[in-house]
């Protein structure tokens, strides 16, 4: 029997009708509509023959033992965003029971193939993004603060996770799981416009950005609207329009795909009649590459400071979070764009901007590759996310070849 790409297609639309509603995906991490998505993904791998294990960060891990105990990893989450898409996370998992199928039913494979649906990738209830992926990397460091997250009905995070069987101060021994894996492979939706601007369907992603997020204040003097002269002001929204308008020449200057954005900026007094006092600007850059990133920030600081001048305000820079660039492994990546010229004619490779589980499997000195297929309007985290069905298809089928291609690889 070979490979069934229209079966992953009708089951993720079932995945949809179980969990979903009229305004799009329920699956929030931690709830339980999340349990019934869960028991769905166990109903399908099961049947694989693949046997269950729930590590101590909720992460679902699904075993089809090989001749070795190496073992080739295929990750995916099916937690999501409040009136999430139907494809986001859930694509890899419901591709990856076709390609255990398959694997199954050839026999016994050259390396253990294990499936991981890492628990809350999205962050959505607590804002903290890739908890099951982290501790099981071991790069979480920040249960002190977890301990003291509350979701918006006021419930203690650790307390949510108790319901769902973790508990926080053990999370990390989930490390243990990835002693024996040799490759992570994630296929997921761009949630951008690139392949579809360049009319492709799937592509190869070279890694995760690097982000920098910093807290930018600019600080001038409240005067009234009225009677300050427009020579003698200290306007601090000056300061941070002229930066929001720098950053697009930053990004351009910079190259390689780099962005930066203003998600915010919050003036006080925020009254018509007052000059403002404050502007807090909420900054994001991102870019592949460490220098290059490096670089962008420190042009922004550098704006910042010669606007500040201008404007005879101050500013000051505090960080808020960042991470590295985090690249895919080389000969993964060959390998990904073998399989994607295979399935579709044509090879394209692509960094990609949100983080994904991978990352943190990356950190962690296992070799990873993505493959991306196809966003249609480049949305994602809404309901109005989709995928044309002969992409997704041809998405499954790339997903099989690139694990074939790594299990022959690696045996
Ligand atoms: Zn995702």
């Amino acid at each position: 029997m070979s490979l069934s790409p229209d079966r992953t297609v009708a089951e993720l639309r079932q995945l949809q009708e179980r969990t979903g509603d009229e305004n799009g995906a329920q699956r929030v991490a931690w709830t339980e509509t999340w349990e019934r998505a869960r028991q769905w993904l166990r109903e399908k791998v099961v049947a694989v023959g693949a046997e269950e294990e729930i590590d101590e960060a909720g992460n679902q891990w699904f075993t089809l033992p090989g001749a070795s105990e190496r073992a080739l990893l295929l990750g995916g989450h099916i937690d999501s965003v409040p009136n999430g898409g139907w494809l986001d996370g859930c694509l890899n998992l419901a591709a990856a029971v076709e390609v255990l199928r398959r694997v199954a039913e050839e026999g016994t494979p050259p390396l253990t193939v294990r499936l991981v649906n890492g628990a809350d990738e999205e962050g959505a209830r607590f804002g903290r993004s890739l908890f099951g992926s982290s501790a099981a990397a071991g790069s979480m460091q920040d249960q002190d603060e977890l301990r003291e997250r509350r979701d918006a009905d006021g419930i203690a995070l650790p307390d949510a996770l108790a319901e769902h069987g973790v508990d926080l101060d053990r999370a990390l021994e989930a490390r243990t799981q990835l002693d024996n894996a040799v490759a992570y492979l994630e296929l997921h939706i761009e949630q951008g416009p690139v392949l579809e601007s360049l009319d492709l369907p799937l592509g190869v992603v070279l890694g995760t950005f690097g982000v920098e997020r910093h807290l930018v204040t600019f600080r001038g003097q409240a005067a009234h609207a009225g009677s300050t002269p427009m020579d003698q002001r200290r306007d601090a929204l000056a300061g941070a329009a002229k930066l929001e308008l720098e950053l697009p020449e930053i990004a351009r200057r910079v190259g390689g795909g780099a962005v930066c954005t203003m998600g915010g900026v919050v003036t006080k007094p925020g009254i018509v009649t007052s000059v403002v006092e404050t502007a807090q600007c909420l900054l994001d850059q991102r870019h592949l590459d460490a220098t290059w990133l490096a670089e962008m920030l420190s042009n922004a600081e550098a704006a910042s400071r010669r606007f500040a001048h201008e404007e005879s305000i101050e500013v000051e820079w505090e960080k808020i979070w960042s991470i590295e660039p985090i690249p895919f492994d080389d000969r993964l990546l060959d390998l990904a764009d073998e399989a994607v010229h295979e399935v579709a004619g044509s090879s394209h490779r692509l960094p990609s901007g949100p983080l994904h589980d991978a990352a943190e499997v990356a950190r962690a000195g296992i070799p990873t590759v993505m493959l991306f297929v196809q966003s249609l309007r480049g949305l994602s985290h809404t309901k109005l996310e989709d995928t044309r069905k002969e992409h997704l298809e041809l998405s499954v089928q790339a997903l099989d070849a690139l694990a074939s291609k790594t299990l022959a690889s690696l045996a």
